[in-house]
């Protein structure tokens, strides 16, 4: 006898979109049936409903410390927020101290995650401090199941970019992908310095800080340094339409690697006149939010098949916070997403027409689970995969309100915006986490989950 089963719901899953009952057992998906076949302890009632397999979000900041704070979100209430989204897996990243080891970061994200996540989770490793010994340490760390890397080409990347030369190549013979925060420390520096010698403080000047050329030079050089030594890349949140361009370019030109790409929810729906609102600070994340031509660029190129994921780059600030310094360099980058993510994606997406619901799919939890060595673990609904679910509404309304939301941020980037479709439940491996936007979820239930090294055969 089964467990569980979801009855009545269009299921999406890798080969069709059709209606189908899903049965659970022990915190797995025992079969896929014809409606009406299945027998089971419990029901849930989805007709009406879509069945989707639960998002994997391999962006996440909880409980980490920037710009002398921690983010408003650990892992008890960031998870929360996600599962309330349709978000059931997260890779979080592990930072590296300077002069500390690959390893001591991952122990201590563990303890943060440890005892307080409700769904399961991954890391990867900032990589900060490229020391011999640090670099050695690579192979163990993805022996351990931490199979991917960031590096931020920011902020000390130039003064250390033979180091990180060597990192790269130590990744590529491990088996590691590397997620690369791709913006140029000088070009933004430059024009950082024009700007505050100008008088020009205020967050309406923060996105000319960051000009979609410093993304774009940056993509070119990451591009280059992964060609060169032959590691895998994913570069982070892209942002503009001159970023997105050098990555068809470099495609069209044949890789001795994989290129991959991600963008995050923000760079979907707002424009850089965000920051020229009272409180534009809200909206500050690196690198800034850009034009309209950049957003239909993304557009296109979600649909395209140029950006492969949509991750949320969840990390949360109190308002306070955000809005506290006296010039826009200062600002702690972030904001709270990881609970609209898939609605929005929804209701702008599929509902619009821009993406189908099958490429949604792949774009929130397939693709990021096969890239990040989940798949089929995680990522779609196909027997002997996890029973991780999202029993979603396409006829919920909703307008979004930072006091309806499970995030500790005191306030929501996207406040007021009405979406059409939200989940109704979300499952982890059979449990029912989230019911009717209401929680019900045991922190401490969520598990680490080791990750197989990259392998660009199973890519997309
Ligand atoms: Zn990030």
């Amino acid at each position: 006898m089964l467990d569980l089963a979801v009855i009545g719901a269009t299921a999406v899953t890798p080969g069709a979109t059709k209606l189908a009952d899903v049965g659970i057992k022990d915190g797995k998906i025992a079969n896929i049936a014809a409606p009406g076949t299945l027998q089971a302890a419990k029901f849930i009632d989805a007709r009406g409903m879509l069945l989707l397999p639960g998002a994997v979000d391999p962006h996440t900041h909880l409980d980490a410390e920037m710009f002398g704070a921690r983010t408003a979100d650990d892992f008890e209430s960031g998870t929360i927020a996600a599962a309330a989204g349709g978000v059931t897996t997260i890779i979080d990243y592990a930072f590296q101290t300077a002069g500390g080891s690959l390893g001591e970061a991952i122990s201590k994200w563990d303890d943060k995650a440890r005892g307080r996540a409700v769904i399961d989770y991954g890391f990867h490793v900032a990589i900060l401090d490229p020391t011999p010994a640090a670099i050695a340490e690579i192979p163990k760390v993805v022996e351990r199941g931490v199979s991917s890397f960031k590096i931020f080409m920011m902020r000390g990347f130039e003064d250390r970019a033979r180091d990180f030369l060597r990192a790269f190549k130590m990744a590529a013979e491990a088996g590691a992908l590397l997620t690369i925060h791709a913006e140029d420390e000088h070009l933004i520096g430059y024009c950082t310095e024009r700007l505050l010698g100008g008088g020009n403080r205020s967050v309406a000047h923060f996105a000319a800080s960051r000009p979609p050329l410093s993304e774009a030079a940056a993509v070119l050089r990451g591009l280059k340094m992964t060609e060169l030594t032959g590691a895998h890349a994913y570069f982070v949140h892209l942002s503009s339409k001159a970023a997105i361009d050098e990555i068809r370019r470099a495609r069209r030109n044949g890789a001795n690697r994989a290129v991959l790409a991600e963008t995050r929810p923000i760079y979907l729906y707002l424009t850089q006149e965000k920051f020229l609102e009272p409180q534009g600070e809200k909206f500050v994340g690196y690198p800034p939010l850009r034009e309209r031509a950049d957003i239909d660029a993304i557009w296109e190129a979600l649909g395209d098949g140029t950006i492969d994921v949509v991750a949320t780059d969840h990390c949360s600030w109190p308002l306070e916070r955000k809005t506290a310094p006296d010039r826009f360099t200062r600002i702690p980058p972030g904001m709270s997403n990881l609970e609209t993510l898939v609605p929005m994606l929804y209701s702008e997406g599929v509902v619009k027409r821009r993406i189908s619901l099958e490429r949604m799919v792949e774009l929130v939890a397939s693709n990021p689970a096969k890239i990040f060595g989940l798949y089929p673990r995680k990522g779609a609904i196909v027997e002997g995969a996890d029973a991780d679910l999202v029993v979603f509404d396409p006829d919920a309304k909703v307008v979004v309100h930072a006091s309806e939301m499970h995030s500790r941020a005191d306030y929501d980037p996207f406040e007021g915006f009405e979406v059409a479709g939200w989940p109704r439940a979300t499952i982890s491996r059979g449990e029912i986490l989230v019911n009717d936007r209401k929680s019900a979820a045991r922190p401490g239930r969520g598990m680490f989950l080791p990750r197989a090294p990259f392998s660009p055969e199973s890519e997309r």
